[in-house]
């Protein structure tokens, strides 16, 4: 086997797929098609809300093309990964995302696909013509048993044909040595992703006896076990497995610090976690925030260091922290708040002044 190589959080590979490699640097757009999906796997990840045949690019309700380039826009995706539900279910809406990302971004944006079908070459010759990059099948754990004489065996071969990069993506769960020694017949890369507990699956996963790893994890206890001891004992060379705190932990960090730095305002305190610490000074009404603005900039507070957002203005949190006395009187509340860096973005912290 090639040389291992191992991350603190519990990752290793022996091979990084390019969708991953641009993942871990926080670089992939996340593009979520549909949450249709025909099979019922009991690991399944998807919530209830997003069941449904609507898409997202990341957290991003998609309503129109712009939506898509927007929030790729807005990270500065080198990359797009499809997924779903069954992104195959919808093969037509598929194409013209490749196609509109591949357009707008240039051939270099990279796109991997996730499908649990096992295509015909005249869907697999489409996406390559539309220009997709790299494919990853997820068959379901019923076949793992006899992929050798499986479909998927044929459209991995289809998909090598049309040089697209192939491989097999699935959970670390009892079975994955048969999947392996599929992987190195068919020469396929193989992505194993540790077993997480998610709102979606903890009640099938427990009814299996599946438990946690830890009590502050979502992996499955003995998950990475098992795929550390079936890639120590293949003959498989190209493996990656992710651990659930390197998605967590890395992937989440980078994918904000990219954010953040694209989109800080002047006085946004980008932290080393991606968030973006600021100072909220919050008003009764928007006329008094307007009010609030002249009254900051009277006291020498610099124009483009301040910010106003419905009823609050918001400003470099040490210059709240300077200038909080001098203003209290005129606001309901004086906060400095900090948060994830998107519009609205979820908030992990606000300490009153
Ligand atoms: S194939 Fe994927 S989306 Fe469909 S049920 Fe299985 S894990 Fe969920």
């Amino acid at each position: 086997m090639s040389k291992l190589n191992q991350t603190v959080s519990g990752s290793f590979h022996t091979y990084l797929p390019e969708g991953c490699r641009l993942c871990h640097m926080g670089a992939k757009m996340v593009l979520f098609v549909t949450g249709v999906c025909l099979r019922d796997c009991f690991y399944c990840p998807v919530s209830a809300e997003r069941r449904k045949d609507a898409a997202y690019a990341n957290e991003r309700p998609v309503s129109c093309d712009q939506d898509i380039l927007e929030e790729a826009r807005h990270m500065d995706a080198l990359g797009t990964g499809i997924t779903g539900g069954e992104p195959l279910l919808v093969p037509e809406r598929v194409l013209h995302y490749i196609r509109l990302l591949k357009s707008e971004f240039g051939k270099g944006h990279h796109i991997h696909l996730y499908t649990s079908l096992a295509p015909e070459m005249e869907i697999i010759s489409r996406l390559a013509e539309a220009g997709l990059d790299e494919i990853r099948f997820h068959p379901p754990v019923a076949v793992w048993d006899e992929l050798g004489a499986s479909p998927y065996a044929e459209s991995i071969r289809n998909a090598m044909q049309c040089s697209m990069s192939a491989g097999i993506e699935v959970p670390a769960i009892e079975g994955i040595e048969k999947v392996a020694d599929f992987a190195r017949e068919t020469d396929c890369f193989l992505n194993l992703n540790e077993l997480e507990f998610s709102d979606a699956n903890a009640r099938a996963l427990k009814l299996k006896g599946f438990v946690l790893e830890s009590d502050i994890s979502n992996a499955v206890a003995g998950s990475m076990e098992l795929a550390r001891n079936m890639a120590s004992g293949t003959e498989l060379n190209r493996i990656h497995f992710c651990s659930s705190t390197y998605k967590d932990a890395v992937q989440l960090r980078e994918r904000l610090l990219r954010i953040a730095r694209n989109t800080a305002r002047a006085f946004d305190d980008v932290t080393e976690e991606g968030t973006v610490i600021y100072g909220q000074l919050l008003c009764k009404d928007a006329s008094a925030a307007q009010k609030m603005t002249e009254l900051l900039i009277e006291h020498g507070v610099p124009r483009e260091m301040l910010g106003i957002k419905d009823c609050s203005v918001e400003t470099a949190w040490w210059i709240l922290e300077d200038i909080a006395e001098t203003v209290r009187e005129n606001a309901s509340e004086l906060s400095i708040i900090e948060r994830y860096p998107f519009e609205n973005g979820f908030v992990v912290e606000k300490m009153p002044l």
